[in-house]
């Protein structure tokens, strides 16, 4: 029901003659709820939830704190992992997610990847709903949008093809669609999709 100062307000530990800070056991005694009948209805409810519930007794074993680790599961151990992924609030995973978050990414890069893909860096074309026109400062395009940075814009297209063209052979593309679908293609080399990955991303911070 919550705390159950919020339902019987802050006269509620008089009206039950119980302390203002008792512990549960405090509240019982010879196995029965030591809490006074009250006749106000919102107090009402509230007993009659307290007393569904069966008292402590005194031979029982001693309360012991546990903390949730999922659904009906619970431990004696703390796991941040565990409370966080409780607390946070889930989304479907999306396909790109393994280009920025990998075990061999380097965190700030990874982090303005991740900005990246959601299309969120300061960007020309994003600068001008702001007032401030700024043309690609590698070759003129006046529409820098995210896509012709990497790499419609033949600078940076350059500049990439001459990075990875070795290990995109072929695939090499200045399209950003066609160029994430290759980093997620298995047909390549475990190290060789690490280093693809590593590279997109150092080039997106520098
Ligand atoms: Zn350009």
């Amino acid at each position: 029901m919550g705390r159950l100062l919020n339902i019987s307000g802050s006269s509620g530990t008089q009206v039950l003659g119980i302390h203002r800070y008792p512990t549960v056991s405090e509240a019982a005694s010879g196995g029965q709820w030591n809490i006074r009948q009250c006749r106000g209805y919102h107090l009402r409810a509230m007993i009659a939830c307290i007393n569904s519930v069966p008292a402590p007794t005194e031979d029982a074993a001693d309360d012991r704190r546990l903390w949730r680790h999922g659904d009906e599961d619970y431990k004696p151990v703390f796991s941040s992992k565990a409370t966080w992924e409780q607390l946070r609030a889930h989304s479907p995973r999306l396909a790109w997610c393994k280009v920025v978050w990998f075990p061999q990414s380097v965190p700030r890069f990874a982090f303005i990847t991740w900005l990246e893909f959601q299309d969120r860096l300061s960007t020309g074309a994003r600068s001008r709903a702001w007032g401030c026109v700024q043309p690609c400062l590698l070759c003129g395009e006046p529409d820098e949008t995210r896509d012709h940075l990497f790499f419609a814009c033949p600078y940076s297209f350059t500049v990439w093809t001459d990075l990875v063209g070795f290990l995109l052979g072929s695939r090499v593309n200045p399209d950003w669609t066609a160029t994430i679908a290759s980093l997620l293609s298995s047909r390549r080399k475990e190290i060789d999709t690490c280093l693809l990955k590593l590279a997109l991303q150092a080039t997106i911070h520098a």
